[in-house]
């Protein structure tokens, strides 16, 4: 492993081989180091991609969409057409989803190799430890970097070196595979005994379905939930996984001494809906062009800071806002029966996708 390097890019997830991609075919010396010891392994996601239509609609002042997401074909599991929404009384209510779901570990390895070609080394079973300044430990030895990206997910070690704070809440997640032909819909499923506060999910795949859900301060463990869910469906789990979305919104700050954190470990989520695999990559790549910028031209680390802000921080704060608004409703089955009635497919749509501000 290298012992130094411009850039030390901590953790290989799609906001951090984003920004070594960047970083690294701008010219630096790029070093993607990670805890895992194989890429994308193993997987914590639902695999799901809204498409680049409904990104570009989602999202229109975000700049390198089309350049992120021409995706390569091999990499898509299920076209999805759109989605039904079930309600704790069992209403359905369908909406328009574009989209495609992917084996996230493939994607993962898709989006290292990507940077790895731009002239990123990587250094997989190696994990951050501690960072004073340039010096930073690894389980691999000291390295010495002129700027670190801090992309190692919602507990990031590095922000915490650095003094920043963490996303203020943290979801709990649970996934797994269940066998089988699911059609081409997402279905999302709502209520307390369900997913308190949140959802379940079931997206198709290809002879597989990925199985989940997110809840918020949920008085039984996730794995219970997930349990039951599974029971009142028939189905049987392979691949049993549970992780953390952050939920609240961006950090305040995102660049600290030589630290910029991006992707989960910045907030970087549609908290509306919990995806974060798209806005992780549009601030990743943000982030390496903004390293560049600093270490070859001499600009401010902070316009790293400004740039997603105004690429989709007004996006992220508003999922954020109307997620805090949802969460009244979702604590009380009878109240989101009627919420749902009201807003119909279209405004279920609106909220879930769009964080409540377009698609009406
Ligand atoms: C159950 C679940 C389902 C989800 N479903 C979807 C979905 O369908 N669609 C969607 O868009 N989003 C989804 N998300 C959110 C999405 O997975 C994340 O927003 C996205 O992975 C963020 O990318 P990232 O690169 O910031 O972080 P990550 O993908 O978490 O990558 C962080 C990397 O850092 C590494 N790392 C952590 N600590 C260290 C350390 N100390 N040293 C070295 N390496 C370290 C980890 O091993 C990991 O590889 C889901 C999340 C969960 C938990």
């Amino acid at each position: 492993m290298l012992d130094r390097c411009d850039v030390l890019v901590v953790g290989a997830g799609p906001a951090g081989s984003t920004a070594a991609r960047y970083a690294a075919e701008a010219g630096l010396d790029v070093l993607l180091i990670d805890k895992r010891k194989e890429i994308g392994v193993p997987v914590c996601c639902g695999e799901f991609n809204a498409s680049l239509a409904v990104l570009a609609e989602a999202l229109p002042n975000a700049p390198g969409l089309d350049e992120l997401f021409p995706l390569d074909p091999g990499l898509v599991r299920r076209k999805i057409r759109g989605a039904v929404a079930v309600s704790p009384g069992g209403r359905e209510y369908e909406f328009d989803l574009p989209g495609y779901t992917v084996d996230r570990d493939a994607f993962d390895r898709h989006l290292v190799d990507a940077a790895v070609r731009e002239g990123a080394a990587l250094s997989p079973d190696t994990m951050f430890l501690e960072r004073d300044g340039r010096r930073v430990t690894t389980s691999r030895g000291d390295v010495e970097a002129n700027v670190v990206v801090a992309a190692d997910g919602p507990l990031s070690r590095v922000c915490r070196s650095a003094g920043m704070e963490r996303s203020a809440v943290l979801a709990p997640a649970i996934t797994c595979r269940v066998d089988g032909e699911f059609g081409d819909r997402l279905k999302f499923f709502f209520g307390s005994s369900v997913a308190p506060g949140g959802y379940a999910w079931v997206f198709p795949k290809r002879g597989c379905a990925n199985v989940g859900l997110g809840v918020q301060r949920p008085a039984t463990p996730v794995p219970i939930l997930l349990r039951a869910f599974l029971a009142h469906n028939g189905f049987a789990a392979r691949d049993i996984q549970a992780g953390f979305v952050p939920v609240s919104g961006p950090i305040g700050e995102t660049v600290r001494e030589n630290v910029l954190a991006v992707g989960d470990a910045a907030g970087h989520v549609v908290a509306s809906n919990g995806g974060g695999i798209a806005p992780a990559m549009l601030c990743g790549r943000l982030a390496g062009l903004a390293v560049a910028k600093h270490l070859l031209h001499g600009e401010s680390l902070g316009a790293y800071e400004q740039a997603w802000r105004s690429a989709i921080g007004r996006e992220l704060l508003a999922a954020a806002r109307t997620k805090r608004t949802a969460d009244r409703f979702l604590g009380s089955d009878f109240l989101l029966e009627q919420a749902m009635g009201i807003l119909g497919g279209r405004g279920i749509r609106n909220i879930i996708v769009f964080g409540g501000l377009r698609g009406r």
